[in-house]
């Protein structure tokens, strides 16, 4: 399945105007047009092939569209200028004041904090749920939900949603299920799996250069549309555009995510299995003490492996401050926040990522203060730079 996914990426491809093997890159905002007719109807509906201004498509936003829609294997996508941006338009774009989301409590930071205290201002509003526990899930729903939002790989807690079990909740309720995948693109497929809608931050593992922040969200092309209907679409209107050139960088970066992808996975295997044979407290998807094993086993696509997002448990905050400028300064990769770049970034998800969701709510999660989020890298030599993690680990006196 996912290596078909890989293949309808690759099989999409635009020439560039004069025979480039790249698509040329649009540098304009506006667009002319040769009819009045042609623009009127544009204004009123979908013209194929048609562009009118950038904020609502450009030739190179929509081809990295376009090769993302392939990768997922939905009808069409948009790319946003960030994944903030894709989930915050989406969310708009289907809730309205008075309507409910239930949302896993184990999300990005900004995701929770957008549903937390933002929407509210829209009278919209959120009951946060453990997102592995179907009965609750089912308990909060009511008249007024509209989507059911989770992570396939949560942050940082890397549970798992069971995307199959909870898309039959949505059936049986005509309540959309939107799926965050950054952690997780060719790993799982989550619209073959049930999800309505797909949404990404670019800015992760897709791009993979850490250059930039892009977003997007994949459905069908009803809801792509909608989007950015010049009345009432909330990309449209909202403006959290992409802009050209950037698109044209993360097309071309995209083309190797499939090779990424197998060598992040490789990496992160390695370490999560070193980490536990050290007697570290580990998160990690890939190994058989995960809770969820099974559950991810039967949701992955085997050859691109569990992906590299690692969280430990260091014991407590001093010794993992302490272990994290260890291991910048012995070269393991840099103390950052993000993931899915070729070095390995860590960061502590209480203080940084996740320091939007309150205290109280965060120990009721089990995110405890000693936490490590890891995104291995693309290390060519792991062995090494586990070994040097190792001592680290030595060094604050975690093992
Ligand atoms: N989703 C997840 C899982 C993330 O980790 C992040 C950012 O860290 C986002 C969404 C938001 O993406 P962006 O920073 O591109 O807006």
């Amino acid at each position: 399945m996912s290596t078909d996914n890989a293949n309808n990426m690759q099989d999409y491809h635009v020439f560039g105007e004069y025979g480039g093997v790249n698509p040329s890159i649009t540098d304009s905002a506006t667009f002319t047009f040769m009819t009045t007719e042609k623009m009127q109807q544009l204004f009123s509906e979908e013209v194929e092939g048609c562009f009118l201004y950038s904020r609502h498509l450009n030739p190179s936003s929509h081809h990295l569209s376009q090769a993302i829609a392939a990768m997922e294997g939905t009808e069409d996508a948009q790319v946003m200028g960030s994944g903030m941006g894709a989930i915050s338009s989406t969310l708009m774009q289907i809730c309205s004041s008075g309507d409910e989301i239930i949302s896993s409590r184990t999300i990005y930071g900004g995701s929770y904090a957008i549903m937390k205290n933002f929407f509210p201002k829209f009278g919209i509003n959120t009951h946060f749920v453990d997102i592995t526990d179907l009965e609750v899930i089912k308990s909060k729903i009511n008249e007024h939900t509209k989507v059911i939002y989770c992570e396939t790989i949560s942050n940082p807690l890397l549970e798992i949603a069971d995307l199959r079990e909870i898309r039959k909740i949505c059936d049986e309720h005509d309540i959309k299920l939107v799926v965050d995948n950054t952690f997780s693109p060719l790993v799982v497929s989550p619209i073959q799996l049930g999800a309505h809608i797909v949404v990404y931050s670019l800015t992760k593992y897709i791009n993979g250069m850490n250059d930039t922040t892009g977003g997007a969200v994949c459905g069908t092309h009803e809801f792509i549309c909608s989007l950015k209907s010049v009345n009432d679409g909330a990309a449209m209107l909202l403006g959290p555009v992409f802009d050209s050139y950037r698109a044209s960088n993360v097309l071309k970066n995209m083309r190797t995510l499939h090779i990424r992808m197998v060598q992040h996975s490789k990496n992160g295997m390695y370490m999560a299995k070193k980490l536990e044979e050290a007697g570290v407290k580990i998160f990690y998807p890939g190994l058989p003490s995960h809770p969820q094993h099974e559950l991810i086993k039967s949701m992955i696509n085997p050859e691109f492996g569990y992906s590299s997002m690692i969280t430990i448990d260091a014991k407590d905050e001093e010794t993992a401050n302490k272990f994290m400028m260890a291991m910048q300064d012995a070269k393991v990769g840099f103390f950052a926040v993000s993931l899915g770049f070729y070095k390995t970034l860590f960061s502590s998800p209480g203080s940084s990522t996740s320091s939007e969701i309150p205290k109280e709510e965060q120990d009721e999660m089990g995110m405890t203060s000693g936490l490590v989020r890891f995104s291995v890298g693309l290390d060519m030599d792991i062995e090494r730079s586990y070994k040097r993690v190792e001592e680290c680990m030595k060094k604050v006196g975690m093992i």
